[in-house]
């Protein structure tokens, strides 16, 4: 485990051998450096029948099910849609689960991620069942923007964020796994996964032309030429930086003592656009990230050429001044 997860993990081990133990986790950190990991850490843990040494066993019923995606009693709540949000009805539905009997008798776990998800209608539709879950029921939040949840929401959970991984723990795995320290950074933080492109270094490239795009058109280039220009990439590659680009120009506003823009050099700078510009921004990216994450064929949705239009406007008009 890398050591920013293991000390996470350790925190979270108190408080689970703590005589109040949490029914209602929110973690919280950064998708590219292990979030992902830690959450699926922690509902297998809630869930398994024969927990070793405080994790998950892997081999019992429950961990079995799990890792074939099956589990009778864990759902998921994720974006989904167009608009990139958890959908009311899936809310109602993980409520009625929460309220049902354990199928394998370890109780369940209702997994919201990423909890920034949701929007107000399902925030409130949650507040009841995780201020009083029937027993047996935990629910495990995970969020790379804590601050856009729900205040009365928020206020309920369990906060864990994760430990921050200094630059000196990064740089030792890159080592370890054979990376430049500018590799190793632009995978994890740039293509939102743990040591992207390992396997695959072309990523890296597409994932700075991106980036290199979207920093000319944010000081002037023609966002047509910028769609173009990444006609040829990989489009989840495209949808994957342009998000983390939009996400950390919002975090820099919003949190900005949390700001993942310690994590890599990214070449924006202040003044920048509105938050709630970028937000809306960052809903068309999803809905067309989603889809093309699911492999659904990027075909039939609309191109960048939009979404660079937008990204464009935002930085002529929409700066905050
Ligand atoms: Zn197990």
């Amino acid at each position: 485990m890398r050591p920013w997860i293991a000390s996470t993990w350790q925190r979270v081990q108190q408080d689970l051998s703590s005589p109040r133990i949490p029914h209602a986790w929110c973690l919280t950190g950064t998708w590219g450096l292990g979030l992902a990991l830690l959450t699926e850490q922690l509902v297998a843990r809630l869930l398994c029948a024969d927990v070793q040494e405080g994790r998950a066993c892997g081999d019992c019923q429950s961990c079995r099910f799990l890792a074939q995606g099956a589990h009778p009693d864990r759902l998921r709540l994720t974006a989904e849609g167009a608009a990139g949000r958890i959908r009311i009805d899936a809310v109602r539905e993980a409520i009625e689960l929460a309220y049902s009997t354990s199928t394998l008798g370890q109780g369940r776990v209702i997994e919201v991620s990423p909890a920034d998800a949701l929007n107000p209608e399902s925030s409130n539709a949650l507040l009841k069942v995780v201020e009083e879950p029937p027993s047996g029921t935990r629910f495990v939040f995970s969020t790379a923007l804590p601050g856009a949840l729900l205040p009365t929401l928020r206020s309920r959970l369990r906060q864990i964020a994760m430990a921050p991984a200094s630059l000196e723990m990064i740089q030792a795995e890159g080592q370890r796994l054979g990376l430049t320290e500018a590799q190793l950074m632009r995978g994890t933080w740039l293509l939102d996964e743990p040591f992207a492109g390992i396997e695959d270094p072309d990523r890296y490239q597409d994932a700075d032309s991106v980036m290199l795009t979207l920093q000319e058109i944010a000081t002037g280039l023609d966002p047509q030429i910028g769609a173009n220009r990444c006609k040829a990439l990989d489009p989840l590659t495209v949808l994957t930086v342009m998000m983390r680009v939009v996400e950390a120009c919002i975090q820099v506003q919003v949190e900005p003592q949390r700001s993942v823009l310690r994590l890599g050099p990214i070449p924006f700078a202040a003044p920048f656009p509105e938050p709630t510009g970028l937000f809306q921004l960052l809903d068309r990216i999803q809905a067309q990230r989603l889809p093309t994450a699911r492999g659904i064929a990027h075909m039939a949705l609309p191109g960048y050429g939009s979404l660079f239009a937008v990204w464009s406007h935002l930085w002529t008009k929409g700066r905050v001044r």
